[in-house]
């Protein structure tokens, strides 16, 4: 299907700009799909009030009636499914599925979404006071400011978005400067919902174009309450301290380096399917690709091989074409990433298998997944190569494997493959994996919308989509009601006029 007719079916040519600041280009062959005007930054102030007025009219509608608009968001969203999950293809790289996936997982949160919106629930608290009754409730929040990475381009939106709207708030979101088409067509399907619901204050949802300064005049605003960001541990550690500074919110989802420890009773069949998938599934490019292998020194030798087979038959190429595995990295910069770190893993005393380029097409950055093994955990291993580079270490004992998958400053994802409930428990125990997620034979990623997702330390340590996640979007409010006739003081205190 040529470019022009998928970007047609939303409209996006109303966008295009002769003189547009913003090149947008496809990673498929790095030719370019638009030129798009960016919001001024001048007038993000603007934005902000309109955001603001709008949560103040939002905040009044009962939480179901909310829900109803989140309903409708996920049935547009139904009716767009393949466009838009093309659309993610062509605009991110990834594989006709996962486009199609990351469209179904927006759906799946609305579901979710939807029923949270008649479940906001409080809790009552006795009182240690005769004649006085104590309760939590949840508040809508304010404006919530959605800042996403290229590489989940829509989903992570929705995440944010179809629980902050149920949850009374507005949202203005600044998607990735690489991928504006997918957002300006995820704003038309909004759009439609909001047009079917009939009395959503306008303002409700906006979205601006552009790159981190945009991003960062809703970090500094205190008019955004909070800050929902996703992307690197690098733009974590610039806007997090803005965020501190003026006692705004924050809601990190930020790099991971996750692993899968292989155990010596595992599936090793099993675990073939999993590491193929979760290390070179999006070519890499999941903050819960699978990036560390660490497998116990007795079956190293099997597994290896079974791996280097499977990496050799995966097919590269145009991830609009059916049959593609692995599509190409975003942009020649992601590519000049990973042969930096091959480079360094090679100085470090590792052993690279893979990792060329391929001839895919024309203009896109193709490569091979790489397997690299190494002797130690060295620094390259520590960081996060935003590519399909898979490093490979061997272990000893439990206690070894479990050190050295937590010993990373990232904590986002991790596993283990063992058919030892002993080892299993461990794993998933106090003293096991010290990551947000720590999964039993099951990869790394493609997390579920009914869990908290996030991870810990360089990750940020923030949660969303399912679970409690939906307490980030409100404001926590303790009220004691007095309904005796006498005013005891907590803890005994006597003040007596
Ligand atoms: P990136 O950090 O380059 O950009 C992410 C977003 O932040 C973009 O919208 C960008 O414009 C904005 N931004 C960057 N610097 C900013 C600043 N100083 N102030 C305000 N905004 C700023 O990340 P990327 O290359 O788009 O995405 C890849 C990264 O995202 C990887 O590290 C990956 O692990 C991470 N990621 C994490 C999760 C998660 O849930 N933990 C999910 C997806 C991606």
């Amino acid at each position: 299907m040529p470019y022009q007719d998928i970007l047609g079916v939303f409209d996006l040519q109303q966008f295009n700009k002769a003189n547009g600041s913003l090149s947008v280009r496809t990673p498929v062959d790095g030719s370019e799909l638009a030129k798009l005007q960016e919001t001024p930054e001048a007038n993000m102030a603007q934005i902000i009030a309109h955001a603001e007025q709008a949560f103040l009219a939002w905040r009044s509608i009962p939480a179901p009636r909310r829900g109803e608009l989140v309903r409708l968001l996920g049935e547009e969203l139904r009716a767009a499914k393949q466009e838009l999950g093309r659309l993610v293809s062509l605009e991110a790289g990834k594989i006709l599925s996962e486009g199609l996936g990351e469209v179904q997982e927006m759906i799946d949160i609305c579901d979710l979404a939807v029923g949270q919106s008649r479940q906001l629930f409080g809790l009552t608290i006795a009182s240690e006071r005769p004649g006085h009754r104590m309760m939590e409730t949840w508040q809508p929040l304010g404006v919530v400011g959605v800042i996403t990475a290229f590489n989940f381009p829509v989903a992570v939106w929705a995440w944010n978005s179809a629980l902050a709207l149920i949850c009374g708030n507005a949202v203005i979101w600044k998607p990735s400067e690489k991928t504006p088409l997918t957002a300006l067509a995820t704003h038309e399907i909004a759009k439609r919902a909001l047009k079917r619901f009939g009395d959503a204050p306008e303002h409700l949802l906006q979205v601006v174009i552009g790159g981190a300064s945009l991003g960062n005049a809703l970090v500094e605003s205190p008019k955004v309450a909070l800050i929902s960001a996703t992307g690197s541990t690098r733009m974590g550690r610039a806007i997090a301290p803005k965020v501190a500074a003026r006692f705004g919110k924050c809601l990190l989802e930020l790099g991971g380096n996750n692993a899968m420890i292989v155990a010596p009773s595992a599936d090793l069949d099993l675990a073939v399917r999993a590491i193929t998938f979760s290390a070179i599934g999006t070519c890499g490019q999941r903050c819960t690709s699978l990036r560390r292998l660490i497998v116990h020194e007795s079956i190293a030798d099997q597994l290896l091989p079974k791996l280097l087979n499977a990496y050799k038959s995966v097919p590269i190429g145009s991830p609009l074409e059916q049959g593609t595995l692995v599509g190409p990295l975003i942009d020649q910069a992601a590519l000049q990433a990973m042969q930096h770190a091959l480079e360094n893993a090679k100085a470090q005393g590792g052993t690279v298998h893979g990792g060329e380029l391929v001839d895919g097409v024309k203009g896109g950055a193709y490569v091979k997944p790489a397997l690299v093994e190494m002797p130690v955990q060295t620094a390259v291993v520590q960081e996060e190569t935003f590519a399909p580079i898979l490093y490979v270490l061997r272990y000893k004992t439990l206690d070894e494997a479990i050190a050295l998958q937590n010993n990373v400053p990232q904590g986002l994802s991790s596993c283990i493959f063992t058919n030892d409930v002993r080892e299993a428990e461990t794993f998933v125990s106090v003293t096991g994996s010290d990551c947000g997620i720590a999964n039993v034979n099951i990869g790394p990623s493609g997390a579920e919308i009914g869990g908290a997702f996030g991870g810990e330390k360089e990750t940020g340590g923030g949660r969303e989509s399912g679970s409690d996640a939906w307490k980030a979007y409100m404001r926590r409010q303790t009220s004691t009601v007095n309904y005796s006739r006498s005013l005891p003081l907590a803890q005994g205190v006597r003040f007596d006029i």
